[in-house]
């Protein structure tokens, strides 16, 4: 690999070479949840033996340095290709900056290279059935017994956690007089230590995509701890802006795939393209405009933080309006049909929900962004 892939639009011409000769295109005939993940890892492993997986990375965690805007690119050309599904790939995006940033040197050199080269899942363990929005009041406990923790509590709607290997934990480590906000204590957790035990859950689109995972007695060694004691809640904010940044980019590749799918489609039953289309193109414009300065100022070093709730309130409108109107340009399909459009139709309901619900995103622009004071 030269110094001249540094350059992004060199980097972005190379790799789609490399890709048109290097054909990844996932198997026909299989589209359960497995198949989905062993595709992932798949490409994973072959973008990381290629390199390409490593750029936008520091050195110090196995990657060969280069701009991040190299990794948004990456993501944007696999996942624009139908390569690998938005939603396991995104897990890279948000916990790698996240063990980069706060595991130990060692911990992180060792681990991220599994991450990114396929050896290896992990997931993010931060809500609780009582615990979403209101994150800081969340109950796991982690206690110290010497040179261990020992962890007892249960997280929800942890995504993939039944492919993970470890898990991104947040605990409540402080007493009742610690201000929430320093009580919160992070874990790299091996989900194959004895009292872990993660059980799927049926989404209504058909795929049991999240998981319970409850910790009984779970012993963890301090040395996995993200970070010091009570960093958990800094952790948290500096990862959530990652679930709205780089991750949203290969999301809203995905996004224009389907509506060029959708628009082909609507060709072919013989509707006519309708200002329906015209306006979901515009709001997904609209996204990627934000997004991409999203990705530069991401790129250029700035740390990203409440401002990037407008990507997520507009990456939830565009989503929802691209399936509403295959909904309605295409009828019956999503009502009557077992098919992609009905599936993604009804995921697209989620996505006013995960990584901070739209209520909530909408009081972070007013309370941070405008200074419009509580509700
Ligand atoms: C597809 C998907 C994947 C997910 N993956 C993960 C994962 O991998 N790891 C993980 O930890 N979590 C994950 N989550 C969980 C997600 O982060 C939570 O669902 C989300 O934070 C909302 O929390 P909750 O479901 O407990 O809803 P609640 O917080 O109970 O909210 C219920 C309703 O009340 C509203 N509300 C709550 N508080 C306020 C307020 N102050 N003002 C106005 N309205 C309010 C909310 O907007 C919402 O409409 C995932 C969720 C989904 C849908």
């Amino acid at each position: 690999m030269s110094d001249a892939l540094l350059d992004p639009a060199t980097f972005r011409i190379a790799l789609r070479d490399w890709l048109d000769t290097n054909d990844l295109t996932p198997p026909a005939g299989d589209d359960s949840l497995e198949a989905h993940q062993a595709q992932h890892l798949r490409v994973l492993k072959a973008l990381y033996d290629a390199g390409w997986m490593r750029y936008g990375w520091p050195e110090s965690a196995g990657g060969l340095g280069g701009p991040d805007i190299l990794r948004a690119i990456v993501g944007e050309e696999v996942v624009g290709r139908g390569l690998d599904h938005p939603g396991p790939y995104s897990m890279l995006d948000v916990l790698t900056p996240t063990m980069i940033g706060y595991a130990r040197p060692e911990l992180a050199a060792e681990m991220v290279p599994k991450l990114l080269s396929g050896q290896e899942s992990w997931c993010q363990g931060f809500s609780e059935p009582g615990s979403g929005s209101d994150l800081a009041s969340l109950t796991t406990r982690a206690v110290q017994d010497g040179d261990t923790w020992i962890i007892n509590g249960q997280k929800v709607w942890t995504s993939f956690a039944q492919f993970a290997t470890r898990c991104v934990l947040l605990t409540r480590t402080g007493g009742p007089d610690t201000p929430n906000h320093e009580a919160i204590t992070a874990f790299f957790v091996d989900l194959k230590t004895p009292g872990v035990t993660v059980r799927p859950l049926r989404t209504m689109h058909g795929v049991d995509e999240f998981c319970e995972v409850y910790f009984d007695d779970v012993a963890v060694p301090a040395d996995r701890m993200l970070g010091k004691p009570g960093d958990g809640w800094r952790l948290a904010m500096d990862l959530l802006p990652y679930e709205r940044s780089t991750c949203f980019w290969q999301r809203i590749a995905y996004l224009y795939s389907r509506f060029d799918a959708l628009v082909d489609q609507v060709k072919r039953v013989g509707q006519a393209v309708d200002s329906d289309l015209g306006e979901t193109y515009l709001a997904l414009h609209t996204l990627r405009c934000r997004s991409r300065a999203t990705q530069h100022r991401l790129a250029d070093g700035h740390k990203l933080g409440a401002e990037t709730s407008i990507d997520k309130v507009l990456l939830a409108g565009a989503e929802q309006q691209l399936y509403d109107t295959a909904r309605d340009l295409l009828p019956g399909v999503i009502e009557l049909d077992d098919n992609d459009w009905r599936t993604e139709y009804l995921y697209s309901r989620a996505a006013t929900i995960y990584g901070g619900t739209a209520e909530i995103q909408r009081n972070i622009i007013a309370r941070r962004l405008l200074d419009l004071g509580k509700e």
